[in-house]
């Protein structure tokens, strides 16, 4: 399998690892209108998972919006990084 893909976009091997990584990267956006990844797909190129914008929220996502888990994950993400910068 190549790891790289030619549509440029950061790859995943596999779906565990690109949900992760979009439940991470919604959880480092700033609060507001959905601007991140809400979705990920698999890809005719490259056969691994790429993370978009564009279509329907993942359900494990929008689980974790209905439940209010990703604003608490917000919260403590921010703490982290106030944390850091001491
Ligand atoms: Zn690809």
């Amino acid at each position: 399998m190549k790891q790289t893909c030619p549509s440029g976009k950061r790859l995943y091997l596999h779906e565990a690892l690109a949900i992760d990584a979009l439940i991470e990267a919604n959880v480092q956006l700033p609060v507001g209108p959905n601007r991140g990844p809400v979705a990920i797909y698999q890809c005719d190129i490259c056969g691994c998972y790429h993370l978009t914008s564009q279509g329907q929220m993942h359900p494990q996502l929008a689980l974790l919006i209905s439940e209010g888990k990703l604003a608490k994950m917000k919260r403590a993400a921010e703490w982290e990084k106030r944390l850091k910068k001491r």
